[in-house]
């Protein structure tokens, strides 16, 4: 039986996609010269309609990459030489914090429990901290990091870039990218894409910091530096044979998303989250995991489930057509995490919600 997709990534897939996809072939967008004209106006049009969905300043970049765990890497070939500053609560910030080692740099790690957030004003940076390494949503946990908090860590620490991996939290995430130097995502979880596409936005300030490291005689990797992303994207191409079908579908899911307008999407988003927040509140068998209030996602909602197992509660709702996510790692016997991205409809929760409050122990 067809399930719809209530997943944390990959997810349901936005419900104009399968459409672009036949389009996509009858246009035959996957064998064209990736060197060709009609190539670089699909790469301009993703840019432009990304670029009016997020609302990303005139003077930020927007770059293709293969995948949010690519840009871990670039970020820190390319924007850093000594030290990052990690804030750990989750398998997704931990990812990060690994990568920074891996490639020799210095990395402080700040750590909460699982189920925990931060709060800017519990946590000073180094002076020599060269960027601030930021989850806005941990998917594992369902934590989300404030957007007021990370204001507060750019307005104490001017110096530092911030990067900002917002995977699981795009498009709903309403961010100032005026404050904040990068941020990432892939698009496989709320842009309801097929994944194998990651996109990379860049201020000035990391640029900078790119051809820095190019004149001191460092590396700032290869073929995904900076500085070649940028020389080819200023011709509205990548360095390498890029998936040109994401990128074509990403500009036309980005069209249909601004044409039902983001304010729209994001007052949904926060209507289904509320109807998942009353029932961990209010069912006998859930429980938010995660309890300070703020620090509670909005895209991924994760629960504690008591008096049945995990994997038998996610059977039964199968059983009913949707497929809702496990715990992560440890979690796995114990919670499920249910996703709340645009293509999800209200009524989808509404059913949702019925399913769950007529299971029983
Ligand atoms: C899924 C996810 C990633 C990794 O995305 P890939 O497409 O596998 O590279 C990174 N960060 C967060 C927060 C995620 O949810």
């Amino acid at each position: 039986m067809k399930s719809v997709f209530l997943t944390p990534g990959p997810s349901e897939l936005y419900f104009t996609t399968e459409d672009h996809i036949r389009q996509a072939m009858r246009e035959q967008v996957c064998s064209i010269s990736h060197r060709s004209k009609a190539f670089e106006g699909i790469y301009k049009k993703a840019v432009d309609e990304l670029k009016a969905l997020l609302n990303v300043p005139e003077d930020y970049h927007v770059l293709f990459t293969a995948s949010a765990t690519e840009v871990w890497e670039r970020l820190i070939q390319n924007c850093v030489d000594h030290q990052t500053c990690h804030l750990v609560n989750g398998s997704f910030s931990r990812r990060f914090y690994d990568f920074a080692n891996k490639l020799g740099r210095k990395a402080i790690l700040h750590e909460k429990p699982l189920g925990q957030g931060f709060n800017a004003d519990e946590i000073e940076l180094n002076s020599s901290t060269e960027m601030l390494c930021l989850t806005q949503n941990e998917t594992s946990t369902g934590v989300q990091l404030p957007i007021e908090d990370i204001y507060k860590f750019r307005e104490k620490n001017p110096d530092t870039l911030i990067a900002v991996d917002a995977v699981s939290s795009i498009p709903y995430v309403d961010l100032d990218y005026s404050k904040i130097d990068s941020l990432f995502f892939s698009v496989q979880k709320g842009m309801g894409l097929p994944a194998g596409l990651g996109v990379w936005i860049v201020s000035e300030r990391c640029v900078a910091k790119a051809y820095k490291r190019l004149e001191n005689g460092e590396s700032a990797g290869t073929y995904h530096s900076l500085p070649s992303l940028l020389e080819k994207a200023a011709k509205n191409q990548t360095p390498e044979t890029p998936n040109m079908l994401g990128i074509y579908l990403l500009g036309k899911v980005c069209e249909d998303m601004n044409r039902r307008g983001i304010a729209n999407i994001r007052q949904e988003t926060n209507y289904k989250a509320a109807l998942i927040n009353f029932l961990y509140n209010e069912h006998p068998l859930f429980s938010h995991f995660v309890q300070e209030e703020k620090h509670r996602s909005k895209t991924v909602l994760v629960g504690d489930v008591k008096g049945i197992a995990a994997a038998e509660l996610i059977e039964k709702v199968k059983a009913k057509g949707m497929t809702i996510g496990s715990g992560y790692g440890k979690n796995k016997a114990s919670q499920i995490r249910i996703a709340n991205f645009p293509t999800h409809s209200k009524e989808i929760f509404e059913r949702l919600v019925d399913v769950l409050n007529e299971i029983k122990a």
